[in-house]
């Protein structure tokens, strides 16, 4: 719980081994399902045991609350460029999408009840606090931001930051009445009243997302329809990356996504959005996004699986797969992607084999790439070991230990008994 991982891992010097919200949005996933919910937990205590600094450095800003740094070593703020380290603070909102995604997955309340609230408490504080109302429209909103995508800074309502600000709050006041009943003392511990509880549901409720009716889809913020579009397919190879070829000036007016900014939002939160949804947001970011970040390809690719675009599903894969191999962005002398090697986990598990633990209920909806015959992995779920194998004629999920587990596979629930398996075969189940 001291340590974490660095976006290099101990492959280069880029980042300086320090901790980024890399760790709780792309490898938690990776430990989770693969370690003993052990290694989890000691990457949540990590911000657990500096959530004091967290709380200072949000006190530095005139805010209350926590704000978990951009970068970091021992909990102090380690980035020196203003756009990030006061405005990106969507990564706030990862340090509690950890916990969420840790008790959901591990079914552990006592880590919430315990340390976690305390986390969601403090992150809830700073959300309200950095809010601010508009009058005239009576909607509450977040100015003065940088999303994911790095190539736009200092931009009012970022809609993923805005959307997560309010899950944050919703998801501290859901919390709070929870441990009401089940453990005042954490309730107690953290000082919170109903009064609290009931500005933070009120901010959640009047927070502003950006929608257009006429393109029927999220806008990524307040001022991203009037650039000027061209399409990454459009540019001229020669300019590809842009971050090695034009000028930060010129970067910052584009239009182009360096990473998942709306569609990280739609990732996280995949059980809000319907399928056209999904599909018409997909398809506009996905034309302007250059994949500059390691972070990115993956999560397209997740999402191209769910609007049943394989084949574009798996070129994205191919990309975070092979970013280090085929030098995809002319950088793996600094050192290998640690998230383009998790990415590539997360588009197998949570992309072709649709893994889902939303609701404490673990459930597949398995498709298979037109460029593959099969693919199979093994995944610690809970106090089971599982095997998923997907060919061309069906599934198998074996129980290899653990006691009989409930799965569901297509929306449809089977009970997998330990040291067996079941077959579905694409046309019916034995
Ligand atoms: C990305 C950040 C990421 C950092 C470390 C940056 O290029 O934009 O989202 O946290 O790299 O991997």
């Amino acid at each position: 719980s001291r340590l974490n991982i660095g976006p290099k891992g101990f492959t280069g010097e880029k980042y300086g081994g320090a901790t980024y919200w890399d760790t709780e949005a792309y490898c938690l996933p990776v430990y989770l399902g693969t370690t003993s919910k052990e290694v989890s937990k000691n990457l949540l205590l990590y911000r657990y045991n500096q959530l004091e600094k967290a709380k200072e450095n949000a006190k530095k800003l005139g805010l209350e609350g926590a704000l978990y740094p951009m970068v970091t070593f021992n909990g102090e703020e380690c980035h020196n460029e203003w756009e990030i380290t006061f405005e990106e603070i969507h990564r706030n909102g990862s340090m509690v999408y950890a916990i969420y995604n840790y008790t959901n997955y591990t079914g552990d309340y006592e880590y919430i009840k315990e340390y976690g609230i305390d986390v969601i408490v403090e992150v809830a504080r700073f959300w309200a606090s950095r809010v601010h109302l508009n009058k005239r429209k009576d909607l509450y909103m977040i100015h003065g931001v940088t999303g994911p995508n790095e190539y736009d800074n200092n931009v009012n309502n970022n809609w993923y930051t805005n959307y997560l600000a309010k899950w944050c709050l919703e998801y501290a006041a859901e919390n709070i009445s929870k441990l009401e009943k089940e453990c005042i003392e954490s309730v107690n511990r953290n000082n919170v009243s109903k009064e609290e509880v009931k500005t933070w549901l009120n901010i959640a409720d009047k927070m502003y997302l950006p929608y257009d009716e006429e393109l029927d889809i999220i806008v990524q913020h307040d001022d991203f329809l009037d650039k000027e579009f061209i399409k990454v397919n459009d540019l001229p190879k020669n300019n590809l990356p842009l971050n090695q070829n034009w000028s930060w000036d010129k970067i910052l007016r584009s239009c182009f996504i360096k990473q998942a900014d709306v569609l990280q939002g739609i990732y996280y939160f995949n059980d809000k959005f319907t399928f056209k949804e999904k599909k018409r947001n997909f398809e506009f970011y996905e034309s302007y996004t250059v994949h500059e970040s390691s972070l990115s390809p993956s999560i397209y690719s997740i999402i191209a699986c769910e609007i049943d675009n394989l084949d574009k599903a798996y070129e994205l894969y191919s990309r975070t797969a092979r970013l280090d191999l085929d030098n995809y962005n002319n950088d793996t002398e600094d050192g290998l992607h640690i998230t383009s090697m998790s990415g590539a986990w997360l588009s197998i598990i949570q992309g072709f084999a649709g893994m889902r633990t939303n609701n404490q209920t673990l459930s597949f909806n398995p498709k298979l790439p037109n460029k593959w015959n099969s693919y199979s992995f093994n995944i610690n779920y809970r106090e089971n070991k599982l095997k998923i194998e997907v060919n061309k004629d069906g599934i198998n999920i074996t129980n290899l230990e653990g006691n009989d587990i409930e799965v569901n596979v297509y929306d449809k629930k089977y009970i997998v008994k330990n040291n067996e398996y079941i077959a579905y075969r694409y046309v019916a189940l034995s």
